[in-house]
């Protein structure tokens, strides 16, 4: 049967929207990226500008997207942060170091959109403002609404018969709310708008997650176990234990209108297919690097994969209802995991099996070794973190290691 080619519009050319738009080409569809920025790496386009509102609540501000700070480096090896067939490589003039600074996942990223001819494909400076059905009721075409930003102005709209969501999970803040959270007089932000040191010289900088019991007008900032301190900066990091950074941010949508077909409630968008299609509108509509608390490439490029073979015929979905009910079964899952709401996406304990599952579903069984070789890494990283200090990014012998797995050796 002749493969159907498909024009597709991707969000994004961060490291998704990057992998997406090469898996679509592959399987000839014709792409095209929106990119609001103006140049690739999402996350990773380290930008020195701190938000209007620095705890992210203003809706009208003008959003700055990464949230990175100017000194951060990796925290995961390269070695598990490249592609299947594009490894992360330690190049010459570069940051040699395992984990790396963010500059150098910058120059990755950068690479990867060249050597595959990604950047012809990608509208920058181009920001999706909608996203809907371009005939209410049919959801083989999708409107695609733009305008751009900085430079001359200009605003349009395309159809495409499918649309690749890629737009990224840690831009919009989540903050901890506390009695006299609103009121209290001193400097707040979300960690999103924390790039360097400087400002916080000789100052009180209390760092939360959530346990502040009450703050008070006059500065004092009282605990749930009744002890008290004034401070003169508070930053909300509002991880957790079980997810650390990642639920810091809400995954949000702003261009989307389903009329209420898609929807993010506590974090978990829904409902999902395998967290890439929603039932009722697969496989013209998918999202991409939903998941967390796994090493994104892996998951994004397998994903992409998948969408990719799925629109064009090569690899057909389950129906509607089988997929809503294996949505179910996903949800009733995560209850019986005793995990919350918005733990929906994580991965960890499901994570080689989800991967594993996308192996299978995309047909190449030489990347089975490949997700084996990373699950490995993984597993031998972890151990170390946990028994190791606070250097161990730099006292891990990533190299020695990589070796004993081939690393560097290309899969075809
Ligand atoms: P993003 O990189 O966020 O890219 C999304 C892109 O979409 C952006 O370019 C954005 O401009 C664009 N966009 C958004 N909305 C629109 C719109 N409406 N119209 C047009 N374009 C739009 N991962 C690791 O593997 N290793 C690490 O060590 C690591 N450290 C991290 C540290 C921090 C502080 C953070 C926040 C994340 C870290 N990550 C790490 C995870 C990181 O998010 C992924 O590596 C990866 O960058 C995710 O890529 P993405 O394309 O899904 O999203």
């Amino acid at each position: 049967m002749a493969k159907k080619q498909m024009r597709a519009a991707v969000i994004g050319a961060g490291m998704s929207g990057l992998v997406a738009a090469r898996e679509l080409r592959r399987e000839r569809h014709q792409v095209v990226v929106f990119e609001r920025s103006n140049d690739v790496g999402g996350t990773w386009l380290y930008d020195p500008r701190v938000e209007s509102d620095p705890l992210g609540l203003d809706p009208g501000r003008d959003v700055v997207h990464a949230s990175m700070y100017q000194s951060l480096r990796t925290n995961l090896p390269r070695q598990i942060m490249g592609f299947s067939d594009y490894p992360f490589l330690k190049k010459g003039s570069g940051d040699s170091r395992n984990f790396p600074g963010h500059e150098e996942v910058l120059r990755f990223l950068r690479g990867f959109a060249e050597d595959f001819g990604l950047v012809e494909l990608i509208r920058f400076r181009h920001e999706v403002v909608r996203v809907e059905q371009a005939i209410e009721g049919r959801r083989d075409l999708w409107a695609v609404e733009w305008r751009t930003r900085g430079g001359e102005e200009a605003a349009g709209m395309d159809v495409f018969e499918a649309v690749v969501v890629c737009n990224g999970k840690h831009t919009q803040p989540k903050i901890a709310e506390f009695p006299g959270r609103s009121t209290w007089p001193r400097e707040q932000l979300h960690s999103h708008n924390y790039r360097v040191p400087e400002p916080y010289k000789d100052k009180i900088v209390l760092i939360i997650g959530r346990e502040i019991a009450r703050a008070e007008d006059d500065g004092k900032l009282v605990f749930q176990d009744g002890s008290s301190l004034y401070a003169d900066v508070i930053i909300h990091c509002t991880g957790d234990k079980q997810t650390y950074s990642f639920l810091q941010y809400s995954y949000h949508f702003p261009f989307l209108k389903t009329k209420g077909l898609i929807s993010v409630d506590n974090n978990r968008v829904g409902p999902l297919y395998k967290h890439v299609f929603p039932p009722c509108l697969a496989p013209r509509l998918s999202f991409i690097c939903i998941p967390y608390l796994a090493f994104p490439a892996q998951p994004s490029e397998l994903q992409s994969k998948w969408a990719a073979k799925v629109l064009s015929g090569e690899v057909v979905l389950p129906s509607e209802e089988e997929m809503m009910s294996s949505v179910q079964e996903h949800y009733q899952r995560v209850e019986e995991l005793g995990w919350p709401k918005h733990h929906t996406h994580r991965l960890e304990i499901g994570k080689c099996e989800y991967e594993k599952w996308l192996v299978d579903q995309v047909g190449l069984p030489s990347l089975e070794q490949y997700r084996e070789k990373m699950a490995r890494i993984g597993l031998e990283l972890w151990k170390y973190v946990q028994s190791s200090d606070e250097n161990w990014r730099d006292t891990w012998d990533g190299d020695k290691w990589m070796q004993e797995e081939g690393f560097g050796k290309q899969i075809s």
